[in-house]
């Protein structure tokens, strides 16, 4: 029995006391750290992995490798990371730099050949260990705001040789933070028909009383059966006001620890699991982001430890309990958290009776819905749980249930076309409708033969929509037949309304040349210092085409010495 005591307590110390070195890596930046994003907090369909630091609301900031090793990994975007820099470091860990403006000399020369080579914008590429050495200290890039990021910042990332991304605070990497994490919101989750809180069988918002200390309590609750709770939450560092993540909560059942969320590594095959985490109802209907202290089936996020019963405590008839919660962040500031509770049971609970939609999905199977010209097609395994489904069809116009359920996988939705002229047909694409006034969003949407196809992750409304007007393609710093002999840069603005742009191709005198195309400004700019260019008359020629195949060209004479 000793033994196997002591092969438990020492499996369980492999497992959790990963050691990280803490002087192996430096700051990315030479200025004081400051973020407005911290690991592992709660973002969009994902876990935040890494570190957003802010770059004093300005591009162009040096940024240096955390450590000596090699480039290996280079990828540029349009969306997403944008320009990201990869670096593997001889202890087997890399680091990770995006939405960055440009690379370093050496870098910007190696993948501007790339770029030329394949003539596109958008490249991934995995140079070798000898190809771009980095040492110590050496400045590879320049921050940006680059891909989808909201302002200038360094998103900083360290990930193990897993590709798992870590907490790079844990290597040391160190942020002034002397303020404990704020609760904003608490909710009861009766768990079963059987359970209730307040007689409340569904979710219930508790009032939170502040104390002066900071922690907070509640006024006691009247509750039965198995109950969980769910807390809003977040951290503001000295620094900034930024409302960032906390970094751990703990749980407890009269003393009792029950449950522990620790934000320190995960992996990005379990992140979509966010929306099982949060309430994602609450999170689509009202924008606040509540952390269930509890697991659901299906829910397999490496976060928690020391989990009893899932989460939830069973609150028998006649007792007396308390239910805290610790909320810690990084530098260890906590705040807690009390609920007091009095078991107490219901003679009977009303049930009101729910007029049940027609359609239902089952979690496990394959499901298909279709009515008249339009089906939509849900692998097995693409829900959490059982449930009604809303599905209506009307004209073009397919309503599919409300964007408040998390959805793991791509679902199809196939329109029969046939009805349309042939004319009609190359112009049609699936829109997914947003807000009060349906506003259409392009859904990629293929065609074969009478079946346009799209794949969606979230649910709502979609319709047909045609677009028939071509991009539009306007110069912005000349004009033709201009000598732009002092120019560093050639702007263009492209836009299209209704599909959006899928793709751009500029060549001066028939040779391709690298534009960039910064989506949030809708500008593509070519840089004069590429050199591809020799004679002094050019032609400028750029060609952009929308998401249903609509295309415009543009073409201007300029000279240069
Ligand atoms: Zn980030």
């Amino acid at each position: 029995m000793k033994q196997f005591l002591l092969i438990l307590l020492c499996s369980h110390l492999a497992f959790s006391q990963v050691k990280y070195p803490k002087d192996y890596f430096r700051s990315p930046l030479d200025v004081t750290l400051v973020l407005s994003g911290t690991f592992a907090e709660l973002r969009s369909n994902h876990f935040h992995s890494g570190l957003d630091i802010k770059t004093q609301q300005r591009k162009g900031l040096k940024v240096y490798a955390a450590a000596q090793g090699y480039v290996s990994r280079i990828k540029i975007s349009h969306f997403g990371y944008g320009k990201a820099l990869y670096i593997t470091h001889p202890n087997g860990y890399v680091s990770v730099y995006a939405h960055l403006q440009k690379f370093s000399p050496a870098i910007e020369a190696y993948i501007k050949e790339c770029q030329y080579q394949k003539e596109t914008y958008e490249v991934e590429v995995f140079p070798s260990p000898d190809e771009l050495p980095i040492a110590t200290d050496e400045i590879v890039a320049f921050s940006g705001n680059s891909g989808s990021s909201g302002g200038p910042h360094l998103h900083f990332e360290i990930r193990d040789n897993a590709e798992r991304p870590i907490n790079p605070m844990l290597f040391g990497i160190d942020i002034d933070d002397s303020k404990a994490p704020v609760v904003s919101k608490v909710y009861a989750y009766p768990k079963n028909k059987n359970s209730y809180v307040d007689e409340s069988k569904v979710r219930k918002e508790l009032r939170l009383i502040p104390s002066k200390n900071g922690d907070y309590s509640v006024e006691p609750i009247e509750a039965f059966g198995d109950i969980g709770f769910g807390i809003v939450s977040y951290d503001q560092q000295d620094l900034a006001t930024n409302k960032n993540g906390v970094s751990n909560i703990q749980s407890f059942f009269n003393g009792n620890k029950n449950l522990e969320v620790d934000f320190k590594r995960f992996s990005f095959n379990e992140t979509k699991h966010l929306n099982r985490y949060i309430d994602f109802e609450i999170f689509k209907t009202k924008k606040s982001r509540i952390q269930k202290l509890f697991i659901e089936p299906g829910n397999t996020l490496s976060l928690f430890k020391d989990v009893s019963d899932n989460g939830y405590i069973k609150v028998e008839d006649s007792t007396s309990s308390v239910y805290k919660v610790r909320i810690r962040d990084f530098k260890g500031n906590e705040t807690w958290l009390s609920i007091p509770i009095k078991g107490k049971k219901h003679k009977e609970v009303l049930e009101g009776e729910s007029i049940t939609p027609k359609h239902y999905i089952f979690k496990d199977q394959v499901n298909e819905l279709s009515d008249r010209n339009i089906s939509v097609y849900f692998p097995s395994n693409s829900f959490y749980d059982d449930f009604y489904i809303d599905f209506g069809v009307k004209s073009d116009t397919l309503i599919l249930h409300k964007d408040i359920v998390p959805i793991m996988k791509n679902f199809t939705i196939n329109y029969d076309i046939s009805n349309y002229n042939d004319g009609d047909k190359s112009k049609l694409f699936i829109a997914k409708l947003y807000g009060y006034y349906k506003k259409p969003y392009y859904v990629r949407t293929t065609r074969k033969g009478d079946v346009l196809s799209a794949r969606s992750k979230s649910f709502g409304t979609f319709a047909l929509q045609t677009d028939t007007i071509r991009p539009t393609i306007k110069p912005v710093n000349f004009q033709d037949k201009k000598w732009l002999s002092k120019h560093n840069y050639l702007k263009v603005k492209i836009d299209d309304d209704l599909s959006g742009i899928s793709n751009y191709r500029a060549t001066i005198n028939g040779k391709w040349i690298l534009m960039e195309y910064d989506y949030k400004t809708d500008l593509l700019v070519y840089n004069f210092a590429d050199n591809i260019i020799e004679d002094t008359e050019h032609n400028l020629k750029i060609i952009v085409t929308d998401n249903v195949g609509n295309s415009s060209t543009f073409e201007a004479t300029f000279f240069r010495k």
